[in-house]
């Protein structure tokens, strides 16, 4: 089928191939004929990257009625990069489309800019729930005669919580409208408050539903919570050309791994919704443009971000909710290019990828980190397939090259390429040269839970006690103790009992339901750079003795460790903590 068969008339055909559209997309091939024949509402799901902006925008300009100024098209979408990506793909289409005029309204902008570029007539207005609203309020825009409202990623617009805001806009347009909704993935819940703006919709999915996009390998690596930083590292090393999104959970998150990576010399930045709209616009460009090559990145800022040819998405952190890995993914593999979605796991989130393999029906491969050598040699040939393909620029250079060639004439042509080579390369080699092993031997690893959680007693009320090895020389409180726990096992609310706090260690009864949870989720963690024991109590004397060896082990290795990131990483965190702390005391005191 061509775009042409499917009904798309001549003069949104030229914009498009002109665009490099051959042929139709198959969420474009379905959805096309349906809603430019039909006054219909529709729910359209497919994966991100597969043309849904053209699925609804080339019908929508199509279906237009030009000769009069008022609006009759209204896109929400959810945020303000995906309304000003929507309204850029929408001019490009009606390039030869008169008086189709296309007007983006969001949020962080002028809103007087915005109204009066409203004055001036738009048949088709992208907008971001928030603002739009904020619009109506003022009585600056009119939707009285709209014809068809578009609820672009309707599933995250609801999860910002955007839902009153979407009645309120919805409620000014007729009932004769079409509402068109389009997806990548449908949970229950919203699939029912959506059905609750439209009449009768048709149902249109291009491939399984919540399944990943096709042409995307999906991998983990199995590391200890403590080193994923480093094994964001070694796959950034070990894949010198990477181009990637990085995912974290939250905003401190994400600018504490892009801080990280811009202090060991990585071409990164954050994108993240504490930075300011003009920051955000320069990361992003930066980002497009390939002058960064990793976008650190929380799941809200990069949604709907359209880059293409990106070769990695990379979980530094799974998401809570299974279903939006699939948006990440989703972001690789984008228009029939491979890509590589690749998760960082402890052992304890191995069976999120076990949830997320049943969602996407399809099996993940776990990979090994790069030893230091094999990033080493990554990095070597890496350097030589440079020096192959470099541009060089004879006329500047030709004035000196005689010179230079009579000042290295004592040096063959191999002791050159390593001089050469070495001055990029020692950095690598220095770094890795004695890396330790960051894969986890999980066999060995389990057995160490194992050994950590035997004999947990429980007492009559079916609490079990456990002890850490942190306590007042480490001044810790209680709340703090509960918060790490909670943190840790974020997917189950805790029963916590008492807690007795020594100078090296504490005491916490815990529901013994979750005593092994507790053991496995802090194995393997460390604070401020000292490994924390977390395990079943032994006896008073014993504990102790096992808290006291592991502070003067600290101790001894300190200041030898092989990599700063960690160490200066946790610094950063302590004097947060210490702060948190001078501040509830300072309020207990008032
Ligand atoms: P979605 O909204 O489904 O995530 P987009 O509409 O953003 O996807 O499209 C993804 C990319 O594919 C965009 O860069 C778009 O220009 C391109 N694209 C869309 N349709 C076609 C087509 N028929 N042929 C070639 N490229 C297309
Ligand atoms: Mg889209």
């Amino acid at each position: 089928m061509t775009f042409e068969e499917l009904g798309i008339e001549s003069r949104l055909l030229k914009a498009i191939t002109e665009m490099g559209f051959e042929k139709p997309m198959p969420v474009q091939e379905q959805v096309l004929p349906v809603l430019l024949a039909e006054d219909t509402d529709l729910v359209g799901l497919a994966q991100t990257g597969t043309g849904k902006t053209a699925a609804f925008g080339l019908p929508a300009i199509q279906r237009l009625d030009t000769g009069n100024p008022s609006t009759e098209v209204l896109i929400l979408s959810p945020t303000r990069e995906l309304c000003l990506q929507i309204a850029k793909d929408l001019k490009q289409y009606s390039k030869y489309v008169e008086d189709c005029s296309v007007v983006a309204v969001y949020g962080g902008a002028s809103i007087e800019v915005q109204k009066k570029e409203l004055k001036n007539g738009a048949k088709i207005i992208v907008a971001t729930p928030g603002r739009i609203h904020d619009m109506i309020r003022r009585r600056y825009v009119d939707l009285s005669q709209v014809k068809v409202v578009v609820l672009d990623e309707a599933d995250e617009m609801l999860d910002m919580g955007f839902k009153d805001d979407l009645d309120a806009i919805l409620e000014q347009t007729p009932d004769t409208k079409n509402t068109w909704l389009f997806s990548a993935t449908m949970p229950d819940e919203v699939a029912r408050i959506a059905k609750g703006y439209m009449n009768n919709p048709q149902e249109i999915t291009v491939g399984t539903r919540n399944s990943g996009a096709q042409n995307v390998r999906h991998c983990y690596y199995l590391v200890q919570a403590k080193d994923r930083y480093l094994a964001l590292k070694r796959i950034a090393d070990f894949n010198p050309n990477i181009y990637a999104i990085i995912f974290c959970r939250t905003r401190t998150e994400t600018q504490e791994v892009a801080t990280a990576l811009i202090r060991d010399g990585y071409n990164a930045d954050a994108l993240h919704g504490d930075l300011s709209q003009p920051q955000r616009d320069h990361v992003m460009n930066r980002f497009r443009c390939k002058n960064l090559q990793m976008l650190v990145a929380t799941d809200v800022a990069a949604r709907g971000l359209d880059v293409s040819n990106l070769t990695h998405v990379i979980n530094y952190n799974l998401p809570d909710e299974i279903e939006v890995y699939t948006h990440r993914s989703g972001r690789t593999g984008r228009a029939d290019k491979t890509g590589i979605s690749i998760a960082i796991v402890n052992l304890r989130e191995k069976h999120k990828i076990k949830k997320i393999e049943a969602m996407i029906k399809k099996k993940f491969e776990q990979l090994p980190i790069p030893t230091g050598m094999e990033v080493c040699q990554k990095q070597f040939f890496n350097m030589i397939h440079r020096v192959e393909h470099v541009d060089v620029n004879y006329d500047e250079i030709n004035p000196f090259i005689g010179e230079v060639v009579k000042q290295l004439e004592w040096m063959d042509k191999e002791e050159l390429i390593r001089r050469f080579v070495s001055i990029e390369f020692n950095r690598f080699l220095e770094y890795y040269r004695n890396a330790p092993d960051l894969n986890v031997k999980e066999k060995e690893e389990r057995k160490a839970i194992e050994k950590k959680a035997k004999n947990t007693v429980h007492d009559d009320s079916g609490m079990a006690r456990l002890m850490i090895n942190l306590g007042y020389k480490d001044k810790i409180q209680p709340q703090r103790l509960i918060g790490m726990i909670n943190d840790r096992c974020r997917d189950t609310k805790i029963k916590i009992g008492k807690i007795d706090i020594s100078e090296l260690f504490t005491y916490i009864d815990v529901d013994g339901n979750y005593a092994n949870d507790i053991i496995e989720a802090f194995h393997g963690e460390t604070y401020r750079g000292r490994p924390i024991i977390m395990q079943a109590a032994k006896s008073k004397r014993k504990d102790k003795d096992e808290a006291r060896k592991s502070y003067q082990e600290h101790k001894k290795t300190q200041g030898r460790s092989y990599n700063d990131a960690k160490p200066r990483n946790d610094r950063r965190n302590d004097r947060k903590a210490e702060k948190r702390d001078r501040d509830s005391r300072k309020k207990r005191r008032r």
